[in-house]
């Protein structure tokens, strides 16, 4: 690679690694960023996999509450920049054994009344929530480490409140006290489950309450056509203003990278100590090498050509499906991930992107994501597991299903580096990592060396399409190296 001089250099282009690209490069600075891959987008693309022609399949997100609600993306103005978000209008549903179901309605009423006795209960632990989903975001989107001002109004006091009781209670063994009955618990823990972590615990806590409270604000919506349609978006943004992209070039070590003025990693954590080695202070080295990474995903796509023949009424209107039974279903088999082990009935989120963007289906078939949480590293072929457990709840799937592709989570790193064994969180969930992320530190952007940051999943607000740890990053480099206030970011 060359030695010239640019301003700004960055390293792997999914939504954090862009979203740092287009803000340094809309401060007027010259941006030219790297990509391992061939294909742009990271944890955001997709792609036509060969399995059916004309259809594509988003490999790694699907489902996009966060980039709905994200600060960064809404300064975007994606819908301005062409990108529909399409809400269903089930946020997500929670098949259960017998016929029956779960379903979180985009409205918060229609949930409640949906959950019978346990409808109150589910409304008071969503409502003050719901009623601010800003304070909500400021909160769980924010960069842990200073208090936003959306949290200092009565109503963000009161989401504030909710949130930290709401914690305290699902994150505990007192998270069954609020329901009487199977269905609103296990709606609660589906999306609880995806920190992939053992339950309960503060930290999947924080993730239902946070999605939770989105599915009835602003919903869980896909992209039309796929989550490519977000990281083109940020491309076009980032060209428009002089970056350059260069892709199929891995980065293994910072001599490989042009002379620049600060350079934006959103590589994991062990990857930076790898890259900058011998320049990282002892200290942060080790930090960033402990860098502890959580479970993995193993994940299959199908081609299916029918909807998925769900027997409870109301699933087929969801646009996410977490198919893991009960709660007590759920917590034994991220209980047996956690050990190492995989589970005989394991969690599976599900969507079918056509439900709300109809677009998707051609010539009568349709994609279909899927994944299996499974012990990290593991080299298992998801297909079958996955297959039983939608089955079990959708008798007749296995005769919808045209064609499929599995990747085991040993092979995620394949085709993104950042998901170490299949950790597609790019780091553990717990309290602790999603504070001391990936290190504890008071910039935990900071790598050590001045001008040098960390970008990615691997740090505050964690893992999800949301652009803002680059927002994060960039804005505290373009103040400390080159004394430029953040730009603006509207079309
Ligand atoms: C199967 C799966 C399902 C998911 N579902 C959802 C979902 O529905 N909704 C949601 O919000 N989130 C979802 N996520 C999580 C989400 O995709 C990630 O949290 C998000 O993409 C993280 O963004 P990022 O910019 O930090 O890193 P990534 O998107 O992971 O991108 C990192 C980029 O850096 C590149 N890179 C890394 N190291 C190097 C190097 N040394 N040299 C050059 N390039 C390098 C990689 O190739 C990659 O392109 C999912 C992830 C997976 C894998």
């Amino acid at each position: 690679m060359s030695r010239d001089v640019v301003d700004v250099v960055v390293v792997g282009t999914g939504p954090n690694g862009l979203a740092a690209a287009v803000t340094m490069a809309r401060a007027g600075l010259s941006v030219r960023v790297y990509e391992g891959q061939s294909t742009i987008g990271g944890g955001a693309r997709t792609q036509d996999l060969g399995l059916a022609e004309g259809l594509v399949h988003d490999i790694c997100s699907a489902v996009h509450p966060m980039a709905l609600a994200s600060p960064f993306l809404r300064a975007m103005d994606l819908a301005a920049r062409g990108v529909e978000l399409r809400v269903p209008e089930v946020s997500y549903a929670q098949p259960l054994d017998g016929g029956r179901a779960g379903l979180a309605w985009h409205d918060l009423e229609l949930t409640a009344e949906g959950l019978g006795d346990d409808g109150p209960a589910w409304r008071s632990l969503m409502a003050p929530l719901v009623r601010d989903p800003d304070a909500v975001v400021a909160l769980a989107m924010g960069d842990k480490r200073s208090v936003p001002r959306e949290l200092l109004t009565p109503s963000g006091v009161r989401a504030t409140l909710g949130f930290a009781l709401g914690l305290l209670e699902q994150g505990t063994r007192a998270w069954n006290g609020r329901f009487s009955g199977e269905v609103a618990p296990a709606l609660l823990t589906g999306v609880a489950a995806h920190g992939i972590a053992p339950l309960p615990g503060l930290a999947p806590a924080g993730t239902a309450l946070l999605l939770g409270s989105l599915a009835h604000a602003g919903g869980w919506p896909v992209p039309t056509g796929g989550t490519q349609a977000i990281t083109d978006a940020l491309v076009a943004d980032l060209r428009a203003h002089g970056g350059d992209i260069r892709t199929a070039s891995p980065i293994e070590h910072y001599g490989q990278l042009p002379r620049a003025r600060a350079y934006v990693m959103d590589t994991s954590a062990r990857a930076v100590a790898q890259i900058w080695g011998d320049r990282l202070p002892t200290r942060a080295r080790s930090g960033l090498e402990d860098f502890r990474y959580g479970d993995g995903a193993a994940k299959v796509d199908f081609v299916i050509s029918e909807p998925v023949p769900w027997a409870a009424d109301g699933v087929e209107r969801a646009g996410t499906v977490h198919v893991g039974g009960s709660r007590e279903q759920m917590v034994e088999a991220e209980h047996e991930i956690s050990h190492g082990r995989h589970a005989e009935r394991p969690m599976v989120l599900l969507s079918d992107p056509s439900v709300a963007d109809p677009s998707r289906v051609v010539r009568g078939l349709r994609p279909l994501w899927t994944y299996a949480h499974v012990p990290s590293g593991s080299d298992v072929d998801p297909t079958e597991a996955i297959t039983a457990q939608i089955e079990r709840f959708a008798p007749g799937f296995r005769d919808v299903v045209v064609s499929s592709r599995a990747v085991p989570a040993s092979q995620m790193s394949g085709h993104n580096s950042n998901y170490v064994g299949g950790d597609i969180a790019a780091g553990a969930i717990s309290m602790y990592r999603m504070v001391a992320r990936p290190r504890l530190s008071w910039n935990p952007y900071d790598v050590g060396i001045p001008g040098v940051a960390i970008a990615s999943a691997s740090t505050p607000p964690g893992p999800g399409v949301h652009g803002m740890s680059g927002w994060f990053a960039a804005r505290r480099l373009l103040r400390s190296r080159f004394g430029l206030p953040a730009p603006s970011l509207a079309p």
